[in-house]
């Protein structure tokens, strides 16, 4: 039997974010292999081998995923949200690039899922109607310096920005140094907003700017964005105000 590899996006909440194809993956799955609490979130079924791993060890697990669809296994390899933003998908293909040439005819398929990015602009309003980018702030792949001169030329290029991993315990300050690095080229009066935990029991949304935004209210389950030129605020007298990015370059 010819085996599958599905590299699947689980959305960044439960299930009501699921896509029917994802699901219908994950019913046809034989082994689902992931970062424990993406594993935790699949629906257990009878039969199905679950390999949960660590956060760290992404190639392992895509090469892990990779033998086990070489042996003739239907196998899901889950990331929260979408598995190409930041996730599995590019770890997977690495790990292709990089191994047995047989790995290169595998039947590999990728199921996309909401991104936190999409999630986010949701609840905000419509932050994302112009052009936009995302920036993951996490230094395990790349030197700060690399983020550092993203940072400025997204501003330079008035992006409305979007961070990914904005705050870990192993980078306190981090998040504190990149909105001082865009306050030397943005207006305090710059739109920031804070969507923490998106769809999750304890989600909240915080609408501030760049010189108001308080540093200890992002954690990592927080998607930041960082508004643009045209990015305007609509107050409503007893709703939170909409946030949205006019279509048109001012
Ligand atoms: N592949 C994922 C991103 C993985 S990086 C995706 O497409 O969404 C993990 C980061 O995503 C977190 O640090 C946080 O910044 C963001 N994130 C994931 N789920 C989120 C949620 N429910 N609410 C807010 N941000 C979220």
């Amino acid at each position: 039997m010819n085996g599958v590899l599905y590299i699947v996006g689980l959305g960044p909440a439960d299930e009501r974010w699921l896509t029917l194809e994802a699901q219908h993956a994950l019913a046809e799955a034989q082994d689902i292999v992931g970062y424990e609490p993406y594993v935790a979130r699949v629906p257990q079924r009878d039969g199905q081998t679950r390999i949960a791993s660590d956060n760290r060890v992404e190639i392992d697990r895509a090469r892990e995923a990779l033998a086990r669809t070489q042996q003739g296994r239907i196998v899901a390899i889950v990331s929260g949200g979408d598995p190409g933003v930041f996730a599995m998908a590019a770890a997977v293909f690495e790990a292709v690039d990089n191994g047995p040439r047989e790995w290169r005819e595998l039947d590999i398929r990728i199921i996309p899922g909401v991104s936190a990015m999409q999630a986010a602009a949701a609840r905000l309003g419509a932050p994302l109607g112009h052009d936009f980018c995302a920036i993951s702030l996490s230094d395990n792949l790349k030197s700060w310096e690399v983020i550092e001169k993203r940072l400025e030329h997204a501003a330079r290029g008035d992006f409305v920005i979007t961070f990914y991993n904005p705050a870990s315990r192993a980078r306190p300050t981090r998040i504190a140094d990149a909105f001082a690095l865009l306050r030397r080229f943005l207006p305090g009066e710059t739109f920031v907003g804070l969507a923490k935990s998106v769809g999750r029991e304890k989600e909240e949304i915080i609408l501030t700017s760049l010189e108001a935004v308080d540093p200890a209210q992002i954690d990592m389950s927080t998607l930041v964005v960082i508004g643009a030129s045209g990015t305007r605020r609509i107050a409503r007298a007893n709703a939170r105000d909409w946030v949205y990015t006019s279509r048109k370059a001012p």
